[in-house]
């Protein structure tokens, strides 16, 4: 499992996969990274500060994701990553949660006293398929309501069951509305989800000259091109 990386096409900046306790919600169909999820904070602080000692600052930017929300990294893992932010000059931050710690978002700004990018899964704007389908537990209602909390989104495409309709909606709303995105191309998994192809195949040829030129759009054809992740 590769925990440490530099995204050095689109923004640049380092990024590192920590281990985290358990994802709150823990039960999105699509989803088997829950797996990597721990209970023992010893262990988790532990590999995380090892992670942690990767980081050199050389971007001045740092995205910290784990399998889960960054509610769930234990006190020690986050104030060291405060420090780190001190020692190394970083200016800005990447942090990833899932729409139930909404009300959470702005401690976790205050926080870390930098410019935070806090991404969250949204994976559809189809509330129906989102929600219903993929299991994913974000009841909001409107673009404006995620906006309030939220700066960029993270969708998938590519699902068996997802349509191109949904996906050409969904893709005029990240492009209209959100300053930064992710696009994740779905790879199966150990989870009953199902890639479909077809569908993916139309979404690379519809869409990738399109995202690939967009500097804040950033499409993950593989679930590991970030350079994490196995
Ligand atoms: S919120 Fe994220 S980590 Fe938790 S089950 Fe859903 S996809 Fe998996």
């Amino acid at each position: 499992m590769d925990r440490y990386s530099e995204i050095t096409n689109k923004n640049q900046r380092e990024i590192v996969l920590l281990k985290s306790f358990p994802c709150v919600w823990g039960k999105c169909s699509f989803c088997d990274y829950i797996l990597d999820n721990s209970k023992s904070e010893e262990e988790i602080n532990k590999l995380n500060f090892k992670v942690l000692e990767n980081i050199t600052g050389k971007y001045k930017v740092l995205e910290v994701i784990n399998s889960g929300s960054c509610f769930e990294l234990p006190k020690a893992t986050l104030d060291k990553i405060k420090d780190i932010i001190k020692d190394k000059n970083i200016e800005k931050l990447f942090l990833e949660s899932h729409w139930s710690y909404k009300n959470k978002i702005q401690d976790m700004r205050e926080y870390f006293e930098i410019p935070i990018t806090f991404k969250i899964g949204v994976e559809s704007f189809d509330y129906d398929f989102r929600n219903n389908f993929l299991n994913k537990n974000a009841k909001f209602k409107s673009v404006e309501e995620l906006k309030t909390y939220f700066d960029s989104p993270c969708m998938m495409v590519g699902i068996k069951g997802q349509t191109k309709e949904m996906i050409d909606k969904d893709m005029d709303i990240v492009l209209n509305n959100f300053d930064h995105a992710t696009i994740n191309v779905f790879v199966n998994n150990t989870s009953d989800i199902k890639r479909d192809d077809e569908i993916v195949n139309w979404f690379v040829d519809k869409y990738k000259d399109l995202l690939d030129k967009n500097p804040n759009i950033e499409v993950l054809y593989n679930n590991t091109d970030f350079g994490v992740g196995e």
